[in-house]
């Protein structure tokens, strides 16, 4: 069914920008989605739609279609899941209060992080990491090019396995809302809810899977992104199958966040990744009521 042909285009729905942990600007996004002839774009910031207004202004110069979305991180028993929400209303006063809230979560945790890492023995400072991210959402990637520029680590990657992932010694837990905080949030903002990169969830088996997207599902959950550049011809066929059974869209895009993901490019992730525009017409279809779900 989701068999990309010649004539169909591809999108990429998961990308990140500066305005949160990505190196290129909304504007340089869709003029790059546009140059590699992408049918689609969906910008999904981490926890801020603060890069829509200039992504969808570039959109309409450019003649290019952007669908404005966002990347809510929420606690899942301990675990981090990640909500992407998308054709949310960018106007919504209640998005913009709670996004709000998710930014004041990182600006209490990073001080935090900053004085575990000097205990740790790094020269880093706050005013560091602050320029690094240069604006309003502070991430652990910016964290990790600070210690990849002062030398302690080779690259970004270390400086994760090593100090930033969880349960490492630099890292520190942000507070967070909970799945059903973060589906309803995109619901009231007129969005649709996905669960992003099932890969990385703690649920793995076929049967636990199943019963964590029922249990989504009844909070509002919408759809699946199946295609990601982690997921493996098996994966996405399993997500593909639960997405059938549960009667939930699938989405797909690369996670791209430019140069703080090297290996990941724009549309194609690591080379391989296809995501179709059917995708994005099954989305339309659902928003506009056609299938009746
Ligand atoms: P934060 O929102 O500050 O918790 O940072 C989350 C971001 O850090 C993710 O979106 C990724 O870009 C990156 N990240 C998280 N865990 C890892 C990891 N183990 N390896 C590399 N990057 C990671
Ligand atoms: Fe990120
Ligand atoms: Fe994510
Ligand atoms: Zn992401």
């Amino acid at each position: 069914m989701y068999k990309y042909k010649d004539n169909e285009g591809l999108v990429d729905l998961h990308v990140h920008t500066t305005a949160s942990d990505g190196t290129l600007t909304p504007t340089e996004i869709v003029a790059y989605a546009k140059s590699k002839n992408l049918r689609a774009v969906a910008i999904t910031d981490h926890d801020t739609i603060g890069g829509l207004e200039e992504a969808l202004g570039a959109g309409d110069r450019l003649n290019f279609p952007v669908i404005p979305g966002v990347e809510i991180s929420v606690d899942h028993q301990g675990k981090e899941m990640h909500i992407l929400g998308y054709y949310i209303d960018i106007a919504s006063d209640d998005l913009k209060e709670n996004l709000q809230k998710l930014q004041d979560y990182r600006r209490e945790r990073n001080p935090k992080m900053i004085r575990k890492l000097q205990e740790l023995g790094f020269k880093i400072n706050l005013a560091e990491v602050e320029a690094e991210a240069g604006g309003p959402i502070i991430g652990r990637p910016h964290f990790a090019s600070v210690l990849v520029n002062k030398g302690y680590v080779r690259d970004k990657q270390e400086a994760f396995d090593k100090y930033l992932a969880g349960g490492m010694p630099g890292y520190v837990k942000k507070e967070k809302l909970v799945p059903r905080e973060g589906i309803e949030l995109i619901l009231r903002a007129g969005g649709m809810p996905v669960l992003a990169h099932p890969k990385y969830l703690k649920e793995q088996g076929y049967a636990q899977l199943a019963a964590l997207l029922s249990k989504l599902k009844s909070f509002g959950l919408q759809g699946i992104e199946a295609f990601y550049p982690n997921h493996d011809a098996r994966d996405t066929e399993t997500y593909l199958r639960l997405a059938a059974e549960h009667r939930l869209l699938v989405t797909g895009g690369t996670d791209f966040h430019g140069a703080n993901k090297p290996d990941i490019d724009l549309g194609t992730g690591t080379g391989e990744l296809q995501v179709p525009y059917e995708v994005v017409l099954k989305m339309e279809e659902l928003r506009s009521g056609a299938d009746g779900r």
